[in-house]
Protein backbone atom coordinates (compact mmCIF):
# COMPACT_ATOMS: atom_id res chain seq x y z
CA UNK A 1 0.00 0.00 0.00
CA UNK A 2 1.28 3.91 -0.50
CA UNK A 3 2.00 5.47 2.64
CA UNK A 4 1.48 9.48 1.99
CA UNK A 5 1.94 12.09 4.30
CA UNK A 6 -1.46 13.62 5.27
CA UNK A 7 -0.40 16.38 7.13
CA UNK A 8 -1.58 19.85 5.91
CA UNK A 9 1.07 22.34 5.90
CA UNK A 10 -0.02 26.24 5.82
CA UNK A 11 0.26 27.33 2.56
CA UNK A 12 2.36 30.57 1.48
CA UNK A 13 0.94 33.27 -0.94
CA UNK A 14 2.75 32.48 -3.19
CA UNK A 15 2.13 29.06 -3.72
CA UNK A 16 -0.07 27.99 -6.56
CA UNK A 17 -4.27 26.54 -6.01
CA UNK A 18 -2.66 23.28 -7.88
CA UNK A 19 0.99 22.07 -8.62
CA UNK A 20 1.25 19.68 -12.07
CA UNK A 21 4.75 18.00 -12.07
CA UNK A 22 5.62 17.19 -15.82
CA UNK A 23 5.05 18.97 -18.62
CA UNK A 24 3.99 16.43 -20.97
CA UNK A 25 0.96 16.64 -22.83
CA UNK A 26 -1.00 15.20 -19.80
CA UNK A 27 0.55 17.84 -17.38
CA UNK A 28 -0.31 20.23 -20.00
CA UNK A 29 -3.97 19.26 -20.81
CA UNK A 30 -4.43 18.87 -16.48
CA UNK A 31 -3.56 22.21 -16.58
CA UNK A 32 -5.27 23.89 -19.21
CA UNK A 33 -8.38 22.24 -17.40
CA UNK A 34 -7.33 23.47 -14.28
CA UNK A 35 -6.83 26.96 -15.18
CA UNK A 36 -10.19 27.06 -17.26
CA UNK A 37 -11.69 26.88 -13.94
CA UNK A 38 -10.18 30.09 -12.70
CA UNK A 39 -7.25 27.98 -10.20
CA UNK A 40 -3.89 29.09 -10.08
CA UNK A 41 -1.67 26.49 -11.62
CA UNK A 42 2.40 25.88 -11.25
CA UNK A 43 3.54 23.14 -13.68
CA UNK A 44 6.53 22.13 -12.62
CA UNK A 45 9.17 20.51 -15.63
CA UNK A 46 12.33 19.06 -14.86
CA UNK A 47 13.91 19.67 -17.75
CA UNK A 48 14.30 22.98 -19.88
CA UNK A 49 11.55 22.75 -22.02
CA UNK A 50 7.72 21.24 -22.71
CA UNK A 51 6.90 18.39 -24.47
CA UNK A 52 8.44 15.16 -22.10
CA UNK A 53 8.53 12.40 -24.67
CA UNK A 54 6.80 14.54 -27.68
CA UNK A 55 10.19 17.02 -29.06
CA UNK A 56 11.86 18.25 -31.31
CA UNK A 57 15.29 19.17 -32.66
CA UNK A 58 16.87 21.40 -35.53
CA UNK A 59 19.87 19.82 -37.24
CA UNK A 60 21.61 21.52 -39.62
CA UNK A 61 18.61 22.95 -41.42
CA UNK A 62 16.92 19.06 -40.35
CA UNK A 63 13.53 19.02 -37.97
CA UNK A 64 14.08 15.70 -36.43
CA UNK A 65 11.31 14.55 -33.81
CA UNK A 66 12.51 12.90 -30.49
CA UNK A 67 11.39 9.59 -32.03
CA UNK A 68 9.29 8.92 -35.40
CA UNK A 69 5.55 9.66 -33.84
CA UNK A 70 2.76 9.79 -35.97
CA UNK A 71 -1.01 11.04 -34.90
CA UNK A 72 -4.07 9.94 -36.04
CA UNK A 73 -6.73 12.52 -37.08
CA UNK A 74 -9.45 9.98 -35.71
CA UNK A 75 -8.19 10.67 -31.70
CA UNK A 76 -11.00 12.16 -30.61
CA UNK A 77 -9.47 13.60 -27.50
CA UNK A 78 -6.76 15.50 -30.32
CA UNK A 79 -9.99 17.27 -31.42
CA UNK A 80 -11.64 18.38 -28.61
CA UNK A 81 -8.08 20.06 -27.05
CA UNK A 82 -6.17 21.46 -30.18
CA UNK A 83 -6.76 23.31 -32.81
CA UNK A 84 -5.93 21.46 -35.82
CA UNK A 85 -5.91 24.03 -38.45
CA UNK A 86 -3.45 25.83 -36.82
CA UNK A 87 -1.03 22.00 -36.32
CA UNK A 88 -1.17 22.50 -40.08
CA UNK A 89 -1.36 18.29 -39.67
CA UNK A 90 0.52 16.79 -42.84
CA UNK A 91 -1.31 13.44 -43.54
CA UNK A 92 0.33 10.51 -45.09
CA UNK A 93 -0.76 8.89 -48.33
CA UNK A 94 -4.12 6.54 -47.63
CA UNK A 95 -3.02 3.16 -46.75
CA UNK A 96 0.94 1.85 -46.57
CA UNK A 97 3.33 0.25 -48.58
CA UNK A 98 4.34 -3.28 -47.88
CA UNK A 99 7.54 -4.47 -48.62
CA UNK A 100 7.67 -8.54 -48.77
CA UNK A 101 8.90 -11.17 -50.34
CA UNK A 102 11.42 -9.30 -52.24
CA UNK A 103 8.47 -7.14 -53.90
CA UNK A 104 6.39 -4.04 -52.78
CA UNK A 105 2.82 -3.49 -52.64
CA UNK A 106 -0.13 -1.12 -51.50
CA UNK A 107 -2.43 -2.03 -48.89
CA UNK A 108 -4.93 -1.55 -46.40
CA UNK A 109 -6.23 1.96 -48.06
CA UNK A 110 -9.62 2.28 -45.67
CA UNK A 111 -10.93 5.16 -48.31
CA UNK A 112 -11.19 2.52 -51.20
CA UNK A 113 -14.51 0.40 -51.55
CA UNK A 114 -14.61 -3.08 -50.87
CA UNK A 115 -14.82 -3.58 -53.98
CA UNK A 116 -11.80 -1.80 -55.36
CA UNK A 117 -9.79 -3.16 -52.56
CA UNK A 118 -10.64 -7.03 -53.85
CA UNK A 119 -9.30 -6.17 -57.23
CA UNK A 120 -5.55 -4.33 -55.65
CA UNK A 121 -2.68 -6.42 -56.72
CA UNK A 122 -1.29 -6.64 -53.55
CA UNK A 123 -0.58 -10.39 -52.48
CA UNK A 124 -3.17 -10.49 -49.75
CA UNK A 125 -4.86 -13.81 -50.56
CA UNK A 126 -7.61 -14.00 -52.96
CA UNK A 127 -9.96 -10.97 -54.25
CA UNK A 128 -12.35 -12.63 -51.53
CA UNK A 129 -9.59 -12.46 -48.89
CA UNK A 130 -9.19 -8.94 -49.71
CA UNK A 131 -12.79 -8.14 -50.32
CA UNK A 132 -12.80 -9.40 -46.94
CA UNK A 133 -10.35 -7.27 -45.39
CA UNK A 134 -11.75 -4.40 -46.94
CA UNK A 135 -15.23 -5.06 -45.26
CA UNK A 136 -13.51 -5.96 -42.04
CA UNK A 137 -11.91 -2.33 -41.73
CA UNK A 138 -15.36 -0.76 -42.81
CA UNK A 139 -17.05 -2.85 -39.79
CA UNK A 140 -14.24 -2.06 -37.45
CA UNK A 141 -14.33 1.59 -38.46
CA UNK A 142 -17.95 1.63 -37.75
CA UNK A 143 -17.64 0.03 -34.46
CA UNK A 144 -18.44 1.97 -31.43
CA UNK A 145 -15.43 2.04 -29.49
CA UNK A 146 -16.96 1.18 -26.57
CA UNK A 147 -18.35 -2.39 -27.88
CA UNK A 148 -14.68 -2.90 -29.27
CA UNK A 149 -13.76 -2.64 -25.58
CA UNK A 150 -16.17 -4.82 -24.54
CA UNK A 151 -14.93 -7.67 -26.53
CA UNK A 152 -13.58 -10.62 -25.30
CA UNK A 153 -9.93 -9.84 -24.62
CA UNK A 154 -6.47 -11.60 -25.59
CA UNK A 155 -3.32 -10.45 -27.32
CA UNK A 156 -3.43 -8.74 -30.55
CA UNK A 157 -1.28 -12.11 -32.15
CA UNK A 158 -4.03 -14.39 -30.86
CA UNK A 159 -6.85 -12.23 -32.15
CA UNK A 160 -5.21 -11.69 -35.31
CA UNK A 161 -5.05 -15.42 -36.18
CA UNK A 162 -8.33 -16.32 -34.70
CA UNK A 163 -10.42 -13.63 -36.82
CA UNK A 164 -11.06 -15.57 -39.51
CA UNK A 165 -8.84 -13.53 -42.15
CA UNK A 166 -6.24 -15.18 -44.77
CA UNK A 167 -3.00 -16.00 -43.34
CA UNK A 168 -1.62 -13.89 -45.74
CA UNK A 169 -3.79 -11.14 -45.42
CA UNK A 170 -2.80 -10.88 -41.90
CA UNK A 171 1.11 -11.64 -42.44
CA UNK A 172 1.30 -9.31 -45.57
CA UNK A 173 -0.77 -6.27 -43.80
CA UNK A 174 -2.20 -6.15 -40.67
CA UNK A 175 0.72 -7.64 -38.62
CA UNK A 176 3.44 -5.16 -39.52
CA UNK A 177 0.60 -2.30 -39.25
CA UNK A 178 0.17 -3.05 -36.23
CA UNK A 179 3.45 -3.70 -34.75
CA UNK A 180 4.38 -0.19 -36.10
CA UNK A 181 1.38 1.62 -34.75
CA UNK A 182 1.82 -0.08 -31.13
CA UNK A 183 5.33 -0.26 -31.07
CA UNK A 184 5.03 -3.64 -30.44
CA UNK A 185 6.89 -6.52 -32.81
CA UNK A 186 5.58 -9.49 -30.73
CA UNK A 187 1.80 -7.97 -30.62
CA UNK A 188 1.46 -9.14 -27.04
CA UNK A 189 -0.60 -5.96 -26.52
CA UNK A 190 -4.05 -6.42 -25.65
CA UNK A 191 -6.80 -7.12 -28.91
CA UNK A 192 -9.23 -4.34 -27.35
CA UNK A 193 -6.17 -1.67 -27.83
CA UNK A 194 -5.16 -3.26 -31.40
CA UNK A 195 -8.88 -3.02 -32.35
CA UNK A 196 -9.44 0.46 -31.53
CA UNK A 197 -5.80 1.41 -32.97
CA UNK A 198 -7.27 -0.60 -36.38
CA UNK A 199 -10.35 1.41 -35.79
CA UNK A 200 -8.63 5.10 -35.63
CA UNK A 201 -6.53 3.98 -38.46
CA UNK A 202 -9.79 3.20 -40.99
CA UNK A 203 -11.34 6.02 -39.20
CA UNK A 204 -8.76 8.42 -40.07
CA UNK A 205 -5.59 9.45 -41.21
CA UNK A 206 -2.04 9.17 -40.06
CA UNK A 207 -0.21 12.97 -39.74
CA UNK A 208 2.13 15.06 -38.36
CA UNK A 209 2.37 18.94 -37.63
CA UNK A 210 3.78 20.78 -40.63
CA UNK A 211 5.96 22.18 -37.69
CA UNK A 212 7.65 18.53 -36.29
CA UNK A 213 5.90 16.58 -33.11
CA UNK A 214 6.56 19.34 -30.54
CA UNK A 215 4.26 21.42 -31.94
CA UNK A 216 1.64 20.20 -30.74
CA UNK A 217 2.62 19.99 -26.55
CA UNK A 218 3.64 23.63 -27.80
CA UNK A 219 -0.06 24.64 -28.67
CA UNK A 220 -1.16 23.54 -25.29
CA UNK A 221 1.31 25.17 -23.34
CA UNK A 222 0.71 28.74 -25.45
CA UNK A 223 -2.98 28.09 -24.25
CA UNK A 224 -2.34 28.97 -20.68
CA UNK A 225 -1.53 31.56 -18.79
CA UNK A 226 1.44 32.94 -18.48
CA UNK A 227 4.35 32.28 -15.72
CA UNK A 228 2.16 29.04 -15.53
CA UNK A 229 4.74 26.25 -16.47
CA UNK A 230 7.98 26.93 -14.69
CA UNK A 231 10.72 24.49 -16.78
CA UNK A 232 14.01 23.54 -14.78
CA UNK A 233 11.96 22.23 -11.44
CA UNK A 234 12.71 18.77 -10.54
CA UNK A 235 10.59 17.51 -7.92
CA UNK A 236 11.73 15.28 -5.64
CA UNK A 237 9.13 14.09 -3.63
CA UNK A 238 5.22 14.76 -3.06
CA UNK A 239 2.68 14.75 -0.78
CA UNK A 240 -1.29 15.69 -1.15
CA UNK A 241 -0.76 19.15 -0.21
CA UNK A 242 2.25 20.09 -1.70
CA UNK A 243 5.92 19.52 -3.25
CA UNK A 244 9.80 19.16 -2.61
CA UNK A 245 11.80 20.47 -5.14
CA UNK A 246 15.52 20.77 -6.33
CA UNK A 247 16.62 24.30 -5.47
CA UNK A 248 13.17 25.65 -5.12
CA UNK A 249 12.52 24.36 -1.98
CA UNK A 250 9.17 23.16 -0.93
CA UNK A 251 5.58 24.30 -3.11
CA UNK A 252 2.29 24.12 -1.48
CA UNK A 253 -1.00 23.48 -2.90
CA UNK A 254 -4.24 22.27 -2.62
CA UNK A 255 -4.31 19.21 -5.02
CA UNK A 256 -0.92 17.81 -6.45
CA UNK A 257 -1.74 16.22 -9.77
CA UNK A 258 1.40 13.74 -10.87
CA UNK A 259 2.44 13.71 -15.07
CA UNK A 260 5.57 12.87 -14.98
CA UNK A 261 5.52 9.34 -17.65
CA UNK A 262 5.01 6.26 -15.56
CA UNK A 263 8.90 5.04 -13.98
CA UNK A 264 9.26 8.53 -12.49
CA UNK A 265 5.63 8.70 -11.02
CA UNK A 266 6.55 5.46 -9.68
CA UNK A 267 9.32 6.55 -7.71
CA UNK A 268 7.46 9.26 -6.39
CA UNK A 269 4.11 7.79 -5.56
CA UNK A 270 4.86 4.31 -3.86
CA UNK A 271 2.90 1.35 -4.65
CA UNK A 272 2.00 2.52 -8.10
CA UNK A 273 2.27 -0.08 -10.85
CA UNK A 274 5.31 -0.09 -13.15
CA UNK A 275 4.48 -1.14 -16.56
CA UNK A 276 6.78 -2.85 -18.95
CA UNK A 277 8.17 -0.46 -21.98
CA UNK A 278 8.04 -0.78 -25.80
CA UNK A 279 11.57 0.80 -26.51
CA UNK A 280 11.81 2.92 -29.31
CA UNK A 281 14.75 3.44 -32.00
CA UNK A 282 14.87 5.84 -34.52
CA UNK A 283 17.22 6.84 -37.22
CA UNK A 284 17.57 9.98 -39.17
CA UNK A 285 19.33 9.98 -42.68
CA UNK A 286 19.73 13.23 -45.35
CA UNK A 287 19.31 11.99 -48.82
CA UNK A 288 20.22 14.10 -51.97
CA UNK A 289 17.10 12.54 -53.15
CA UNK A 290 13.77 11.26 -51.59
CA UNK A 291 13.94 6.97 -52.42
CA UNK A 292 9.85 7.51 -52.62
CA UNK A 293 8.08 10.81 -54.27
CA UNK A 294 5.38 10.61 -51.17
CA UNK A 295 4.99 10.38 -47.63
CA UNK A 296 3.77 7.14 -47.18
CA UNK A 297 4.16 4.47 -44.32
CA UNK A 298 6.94 1.61 -45.64
CA UNK A 299 6.36 -1.47 -43.80
CA UNK A 300 8.81 -4.54 -43.61
CA UNK A 301 6.64 -7.40 -43.88
CA UNK A 302 9.54 -10.17 -43.97
CA UNK A 303 9.67 -12.12 -40.84
CA UNK A 304 13.33 -13.22 -40.85
CA UNK A 305 13.77 -16.76 -39.42
CA UNK A 306 10.72 -16.39 -38.36
CA UNK A 307 11.43 -13.18 -36.48
CA UNK A 308 10.24 -9.51 -36.50
CA UNK A 309 12.14 -7.56 -38.74
CA UNK A 310 15.02 -5.37 -38.02
CA UNK A 311 13.47 -2.04 -39.50
CA UNK A 312 10.04 -1.73 -38.46
CA UNK A 313 8.58 1.19 -40.61
CA UNK A 314 10.10 4.21 -42.82
CA UNK A 315 8.65 7.45 -44.07
CA UNK A 316 10.51 10.07 -46.36
CA UNK A 317 9.33 12.99 -43.93
CA UNK A 318 10.29 15.93 -46.26
CA UNK A 319 7.68 14.60 -48.61
CA UNK A 320 5.54 15.43 -45.99
CA UNK A 321 6.45 18.91 -45.40
CA UNK A 322 9.16 20.98 -47.20
CA UNK A 323 10.79 22.34 -43.83
CA UNK A 324 11.46 18.96 -42.37
CA UNK A 325 14.68 19.12 -44.20
CA UNK A 326 16.77 22.02 -46.14
CA UNK A 327 16.30 22.74 -49.96
CA UNK A 328 17.31 20.30 -52.26
CA UNK A 329 17.31 17.17 -49.48
CA UNK A 330 15.39 14.70 -47.87
CA UNK A 331 14.99 13.56 -44.64
CA UNK A 332 14.35 9.83 -43.87
CA UNK A 333 13.20 8.65 -40.54
CA UNK A 334 13.39 4.96 -39.87
CA UNK A 335 11.99 2.78 -36.94
CA UNK A 336 13.71 0.08 -35.26
CA UNK A 337 11.60 -1.69 -32.48
CA UNK A 338 12.34 -4.09 -29.67
CA UNK A 339 14.46 -4.64 -26.71
CA UNK A 340 18.20 -4.64 -28.02
CA UNK A 341 21.07 -5.12 -26.31
CA UNK A 342 23.89 -2.40 -28.04
CA UNK A 343 27.22 -3.21 -27.51
CA UNK A 344 29.87 -0.33 -27.12
CA UNK A 345 29.35 1.65 -30.21
CA UNK A 346 25.33 1.59 -29.24
CA UNK A 347 22.54 1.81 -31.24
CA UNK A 348 24.63 3.57 -34.09
CA UNK A 349 26.42 0.73 -34.47
CA UNK A 350 23.02 -0.87 -36.40
CA UNK A 351 23.17 2.22 -38.52
CA UNK A 352 25.11 -0.45 -41.65
CA UNK A 353 22.70 -2.79 -40.88
CA UNK A 354 19.53 -0.33 -41.38
CA UNK A 355 20.86 1.53 -44.07
CA UNK A 356 21.55 -1.75 -45.73
CA UNK A 357 17.91 -2.88 -45.62
CA UNK A 358 16.99 0.77 -46.12
CA UNK A 359 18.34 -0.37 -49.83
CA UNK A 360 16.46 -3.03 -50.35
CA UNK A 361 12.84 -1.77 -48.92
CA UNK A 362 12.99 1.26 -51.27
CA UNK A 363 14.62 -0.10 -53.36
CA UNK A 364 17.08 2.71 -54.12
CA UNK A 365 21.01 2.89 -53.49
CA UNK A 366 20.92 4.33 -49.97
CA UNK A 367 25.13 4.19 -49.76
CA UNK A 368 25.45 7.94 -50.18
CA UNK A 369 22.64 8.77 -47.99
CA UNK A 370 24.17 10.74 -44.49
CA UNK A 371 23.78 9.42 -41.07
CA UNK A 372 22.05 12.17 -39.19
CA UNK A 373 21.00 10.86 -36.30
CA UNK A 374 20.02 8.05 -34.09
CA UNK A 375 17.73 8.49 -31.14
CA UNK A 376 16.80 5.38 -28.90
CA UNK A 377 14.14 5.52 -26.16
CA UNK A 378 14.04 2.47 -23.54
CA UNK A 379 10.65 3.88 -21.88
CA UNK A 380 9.09 5.17 -25.48
CA UNK A 381 6.06 3.35 -25.07
CA UNK A 382 4.42 1.57 -21.84
CA UNK A 383 2.89 -1.85 -22.85
CA UNK A 384 -0.65 -2.43 -22.55
CA UNK A 385 -0.81 -6.16 -22.27
CA UNK A 386 -4.25 -8.17 -21.44
CA UNK A 387 -5.93 -7.36 -18.99
CA UNK A 388 -5.64 -3.64 -20.14
CA UNK A 389 -7.31 -1.17 -18.30
CA UNK A 390 -7.54 1.88 -20.30
CA UNK A 391 -9.53 3.85 -17.39
CA UNK A 392 -6.85 3.37 -14.25
CA UNK A 393 -8.26 5.72 -11.70
CA UNK A 394 -6.36 9.05 -11.54
CA UNK A 395 -7.36 9.85 -8.20
CA UNK A 396 -5.35 8.83 -5.14
CA UNK A 397 -7.14 10.21 -2.75
CA UNK A 398 -8.23 13.74 -1.74
CA UNK A 399 -5.22 15.96 -3.34
CA UNK A 400 -3.37 13.70 -4.63
CA UNK A 401 -3.69 13.12 -8.62
CA UNK A 402 -1.85 10.47 -11.70
CA UNK A 403 -2.03 11.09 -15.26
CA UNK A 404 0.28 10.33 -18.28
CA UNK A 405 -0.62 8.01 -21.23
CA UNK A 406 0.13 5.05 -18.37
CA UNK A 407 -3.41 5.32 -17.33
CA UNK A 408 -5.38 5.02 -20.35
CA UNK A 409 -3.93 3.95 -23.58
CA UNK A 410 -0.07 4.33 -24.55
CA UNK A 411 -0.78 7.47 -27.01
CA UNK A 412 -1.30 10.73 -27.24
CA UNK A 413 -4.97 10.52 -27.11
CA UNK A 414 -4.60 8.57 -24.02
CA UNK A 415 -2.00 11.16 -22.45
CA UNK A 416 -4.53 13.92 -23.38
CA UNK A 417 -7.50 12.14 -21.90
CA UNK A 418 -5.94 11.21 -18.28
CA UNK A 419 -5.03 14.69 -17.99
CA UNK A 420 -8.60 15.99 -18.55
CA UNK A 421 -9.59 12.52 -16.35
CA UNK A 422 -7.03 13.94 -13.53
CA UNK A 423 -8.06 17.46 -13.53
CA UNK A 424 -11.96 16.93 -13.43
CA UNK A 425 -11.06 14.83 -10.46
CA UNK A 426 -9.54 17.69 -8.46
CA UNK A 427 -12.45 19.95 -10.15
CA UNK A 428 -15.09 17.83 -8.16
CA UNK A 429 -12.73 17.03 -4.78
CA UNK A 430 -12.18 21.07 -4.48
CA UNK A 431 -15.79 21.71 -4.82
CA UNK A 432 -16.42 23.54 -7.96
CA UNK A 433 -18.80 23.61 -10.12
CA UNK A 434 -17.62 21.74 -13.40
CA UNK A 435 -17.59 23.62 -16.36
CA UNK A 436 -20.60 22.53 -19.07
CA UNK A 437 -17.84 21.39 -21.47
CA UNK A 438 -16.26 19.21 -19.27
CA UNK A 439 -19.60 17.61 -18.21
CA UNK A 440 -20.37 17.14 -21.88
CA UNK A 441 -16.36 15.98 -22.54
CA UNK A 442 -16.68 13.09 -19.57
CA UNK A 443 -19.97 11.58 -20.40
C1 LIG B 1 9.89 7.33 -29.79
C2 LIG B 1 8.44 7.44 -29.43
C3 LIG B 1 7.47 7.17 -30.38
C4 LIG B 1 6.12 7.29 -30.07
N1 LIG B 1 5.20 7.11 -31.05
C5 LIG B 1 3.92 7.46 -30.83
C6 LIG B 1 2.99 7.49 -31.89
O1 LIG B 1 3.33 7.22 -33.04
N2 LIG B 1 1.70 7.84 -31.61
C7 LIG B 1 1.30 8.18 -30.34
O2 LIG B 1 0.13 8.53 -30.15
N3 LIG B 1 2.17 8.14 -29.30
C8 LIG B 1 3.46 7.80 -29.52
N4 LIG B 1 4.36 7.81 -28.50
C9 LIG B 1 3.86 8.00 -27.12
C10 LIG B 1 3.57 9.47 -26.78
O3 LIG B 1 4.69 10.26 -27.06
C11 LIG B 1 3.24 9.53 -25.30
O4 LIG B 1 2.10 8.71 -25.07
C12 LIG B 1 2.92 10.90 -24.74
O5 LIG B 1 3.79 11.88 -25.23
C13 LIG B 1 3.00 10.80 -23.22
O6 LIG B 1 2.76 12.04 -22.60
P1 LIG B 1 2.78 12.13 -21.00
O7 LIG B 1 2.40 13.53 -20.66
O8 LIG B 1 1.95 11.04 -20.43
O9 LIG B 1 4.28 11.82 -20.52
P2 LIG B 1 5.68 12.50 -20.90
O10 LIG B 1 5.66 13.01 -22.29
O11 LIG B 1 6.71 11.48 -20.56
O12 LIG B 1 5.81 13.75 -19.92
C14 LIG B 1 6.26 13.64 -18.59
C15 LIG B 1 7.03 14.90 -18.20
O13 LIG B 1 7.31 14.86 -16.81
C16 LIG B 1 8.64 15.37 -16.59
N5 LIG B 1 9.14 14.85 -15.31
C17 LIG B 1 9.46 13.56 -15.01
N6 LIG B 1 9.85 13.47 -13.72
C18 LIG B 1 9.78 14.71 -13.20
C19 LIG B 1 10.05 15.26 -11.90
N7 LIG B 1 10.46 14.50 -10.88
N8 LIG B 1 9.86 16.61 -11.71
C20 LIG B 1 9.43 17.40 -12.73
N9 LIG B 1 9.16 16.93 -13.96
C21 LIG B 1 9.32 15.60 -14.21
C22 LIG B 1 9.41 14.83 -17.80
O14 LIG B 1 10.60 15.56 -18.01
C23 LIG B 1 8.38 15.03 -18.92
O15 LIG B 1 8.49 16.31 -19.52
C24 LIG B 1 5.71 7.66 -28.76
C25 LIG B 1 6.69 7.93 -27.79
C26 LIG B 1 8.04 7.85 -28.12
C27 LIG B 1 9.07 8.19 -27.09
Amino acid sequence: MPTYDFTRRARRQSDPDVVVVGAGLAGLTAARVLTGHGLTVHVLEATDRVGGRMATRELDGFRLDHGSQLLNTAYPELRRVLDLDRLELRPLAPGVLVHSGGRRYRAGDPQLTTARQATTRAPLGSPLDKARLGSWLSRLAATPAGRLQARPETTAARALAERGLAPRTVDGFLRPLLAALLSDPALGTSSRIADLVLRSYARGRLCLPAGGIAAVPAQLAAGLPAGTVRTGVQVTSIAADGVETVGHGRIGAQAVVVATGARSAAGLLPGLRLPGFHPVTTFYHAADRAPIGEPVLLLDGDLPGGQPPLVSHSVVLSELHPSYAPAGQALVATTVLGRRSFDAGGPAALEPAVRARLAELYGAPTRGWQFLSVRHVPDAVPAMPPPHNSRRPVRLLAGLYVCGDHRDTSTAQGALVSGRRAAQAVVRDLGLPSGAREAEAAA
